[in-house]
């Protein structure tokens, strides 16, 4: 039996690794553990995700300092590792918690899967960026996305046979979860359009970048932008926990000054991806929703300097706009005028991404059985430099 200890912690790490755990419980050669490391906690960030996307009670629940570091987190990992001799760990993504759980499973000299491995934005201020540089450095496994990021694993000396195209497990969940996430209520209850008639159009925004956020004078300018958008279309903002501090800090917090931008505290995920799939604009700097806005083909404008996503770019509906608030509502009014590109969706985001992992790490780490390998189809185009798994 091959037993695979997954860390999750995280909002995006909860997205990313339902359908991972949805495939492990599939196969009766795998026996998946899953520890939530703590990172996300309160019920809006955490325990609504494990229920709406069936993702099982956790086997264990650690509980950090807000804010720990991938250091501060290791030791607690590495004794439960110890204790649980798992045969390979899967970490997801490019938060604290992916870096800790690779690095404890890696002092124990037990292998390394990372799913997400291989993109980069190449700003080295972003702490993700050091997470992911160093997680991929402790893989044995190597998981992508996208083939940008085979590429830059390839530039950085990581072995081919060990790198493998997999497609995106953020749009697994999103291809399973799209048609309920329809039948959600949020637009009537944000006001947004009646039970029933046609759907006003309105946009979307979400912040949570300690670059967009932390600094006030960026913060302020880009609310400045936002409130531009907001007089032309709605702007329903869903604020992370950490923005939510940082407008208060900066008197922005109050909904009833925030002319047209629709204050909501973070949405539930089916709640969201409805708010997302009849958006007209998307304004982001998180790294998910560019992608699942590209999957959706929804205009996603992204409120950053970069991308570590960059087909979302070349193939999807994404424009990289920065943070000056001229170039972000000249953006939003292009989009909002009909200057939108649909796109198209990226080769491998298909729903499947999970069971040609999970059919990948039985054949590596020995799994008596095969599980679903009979029941994979595997792309017939060969992709440069890597397998397709
Ligand atoms: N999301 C959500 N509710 C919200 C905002 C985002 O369910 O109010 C989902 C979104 O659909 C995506 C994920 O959270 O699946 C993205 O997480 P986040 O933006 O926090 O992290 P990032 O992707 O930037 O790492």
């Amino acid at each position: 039996m091959l037993k695979v200890l997954s860390v999750a912690g995280t909002r995006p790490n909860f997205v990313k690794i339902a359908p991972l755990l949805a495939e492990m419980r599939r196969c009766p050669g795998v026996r998946p553990v899953l520890v939530h490391s703590g990172q996300h906690f309160d019920r809006e960030m955490s325990g609504c995700f494990l229920d709406e996307l069936g993702i099982p009670a956790p086997d264990f629940v650690l509980r950090p300092r807000p804010s720990a570091s991938p250091g501060e987190m290791m030791p607690a990992l590495r004794e439960l590792m110890r204790n649980e001799r798992p045969h390979v760990v899967l970490v997801v993504g490019d938060v604290n918690s992916t870096l800790a759980g690779a690095e404890a499973a890696a002092v124990l000299g037990i292998p390394v899967a990372h799913v997400e491995a291989g993109l980069r934005s190449f700003d080295s201020g972003m702490p993700e960026e050091a997470n992911r540089i160093a997680t991929d450095a402790l893989s044995s496994l190597l998981f992508a996305s996208e083939p940008s990021a085979v590429g830059n694993l390839l530039a950085e000396g990581r072995p081919r046979n060990r790198i493998f195209l997999a497609g995106n497990v953020m749009i697994d969940t999103l291809t399973q979860f799209l048609a309920v996430a329809r039948r959600s209520t949020v637009l009537a209850r944000l006001g947004i359009a009646a039970e029933s008639g046609t759907l006003p159009r309105y946009a979307v925004a979400t912040l949570h970048r300690p670059a967009t956020v932390d600094d006030p004078a960026v913060l302020g300018r880009v609310w400045g932008a936002l409130e531009e958008v907001a007089a032309e279309v709605p702007v329903v903002f869903p604020v992370h926990p950490r923005t939510q501090a940082r407008l208060r800090d900066c008197g922005l917090a109050d909904p009833d000054a925030a002319r047209g931008i629709r204050l909501t505290g973070p949405l539930p995920y089916l709640d969201f991806v409805r708010l997302e799939s009849a958006a007209a604009l998307v304004m982001t700097d998180s790294g998910g929703v560019q992608e699942e806005t590209t999957a959706m083909r929804v205009p996603c404008l992204t409120l950053r300097n970069n991308t570590e996503r960059p087909i979302t770019v070349h193939e999807g509906t994404n424009q990289i706009v920065g943070l000056e608030p001229a170039a972000i509502v000249a953006a939003a009014r292009a989009v909002l005028s009909g200057s939108v590109r649909i796109g198209r969706v990226p080769r491998l985001w298909d729903g499947r991404s999970a069971r040609r992992i999970v059919s990948t790490l039985c054949r590596h780490y020995g799994s008596r059985r095969e599980p679903v390998a009979s029941a994979i189809r595997i792309p017939a185009q060969a992709v440069p430099a890597a397998a397709v798994c």
